[in-house]
């Protein structure tokens, strides 16, 4: 008796990836590299959402990805995700501000990046709706938030308070969130503490005074210690859900975390 094979599903069709080059390498601090990419392929690229995400895309050498060839069948190389942080429309140019965290497919790609390398975009997508009637906002992010905290910043209603609470290295890592917008973070350098990813920016809500009900939260930052916060938001300082929005930029020891992740499980 013969059995047949059941048909296999059909593979996720996908647009394929915008390709650009690079023009610009920037070591903004001495753990951030800005790389600006430009090129004809991005002219479709939509204004991104505030703190949208992108998908970069990591052919191994060698290896043509997309093929011109349609029939061939090179499985999709691996990817990352990061913040559109700045589209200039008018000469299709992007940054992306990489955190230099060490062994990383995206960071040591990023650290290895010379100009006219060629790269591949996906997206843009995400990004965080803004609440209407926003009034007052508490932004809280790590190293690899501060680009899409930057985001939020730039597309806050007119008049809306900002509070801002950033977790670096060191003071060399403190950075403008935005060259238009000023403000003025709380800054927690966790270098020399042997603290965990996100712990003072745990312990720095937790030790707040009660924030005012009307507050929204922006928060984004390694993937515990969002959950952690989450909890101490909801649990210890009495805030709705609804006025949440958390978000797992990366996982302490798992490569490739999900853009997904808003610590709702
Ligand atoms: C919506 C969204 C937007 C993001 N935007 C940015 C951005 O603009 N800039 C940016 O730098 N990152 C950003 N990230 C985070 C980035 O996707 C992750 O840091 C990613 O894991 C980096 O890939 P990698 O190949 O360098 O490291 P991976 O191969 O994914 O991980 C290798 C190891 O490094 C650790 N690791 C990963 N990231 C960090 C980190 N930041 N600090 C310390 N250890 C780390 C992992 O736990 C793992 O052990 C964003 C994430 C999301 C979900």
């Amino acid at each position: 008796m013969t059995t047949t094979q059941p048909a296999a599903p059909p593979r996720k069709q996908r647009p394929p990836p915008k390709e650009a080059f690079i023009d610009g390498i920037e070591h903004v601090t001495p753990g951030v590299i800005r790389i600006s990419c430009s090129g004809p392929a991005l002219a479709p690229f939509a204004q991104p959402k505030p703190a949208g995400h992108i998908k970069l895309f990591f052919p191994p050498d060698g290896v043509v990805w997309p093929s011109e060839d349609p029939t061939a069948d090179i499985p999709r190389p691996p990817s990352r995700t990061y913040t559109p942080r700045r589209f200039d429309a008018a000469r299709n140019r992007l940054e992306i501000e990489f955190v230099r965290h060490g062994a990383g497919l995206a960071s040591n790609w990023a650290e290895r990046a010379r100009i006219g390398d060629r790269v591949l975009i996906g997206g843009p997508g995400g990004g965080y709706a803004m609440p209407e009637g926003l009034r007052k906002i508490v932004i809280v992010a790590d190293e690899s938030a501060m680009p899409g905290a930057g985001m939020v910043l730039e597309a806050l209603p007119q008049g809306c308070e900002a509070q801002i609470i950033c977790e670096v290295a060191n003071a060399a890592e403190e950075r403008a969130l935005s060259p238009h917008v000023s403000c003025e973070p709380l800054w927690l350098h966790y270098k020399n503490k042997n603290a965990l990813p996100g712990a003072l920016l745990e312990e720095a809500i937790r030790s707040m005074p009660p924030p005012p009900a009307e507050a929204h939260w922006w928060v984004a930052c390694e993937a515990a210690a969002m959950r952690r916060i989450r909890d101490i938001l909801i649990k210890h300082h009495g805030v709705a859900p609804a006025r949440l929005h958390t978000r797992g930029y990366w996982k302490f020891g798992d490569t490739n975390h999900p853009d997904h992740d808003y610590g709702l499980d």
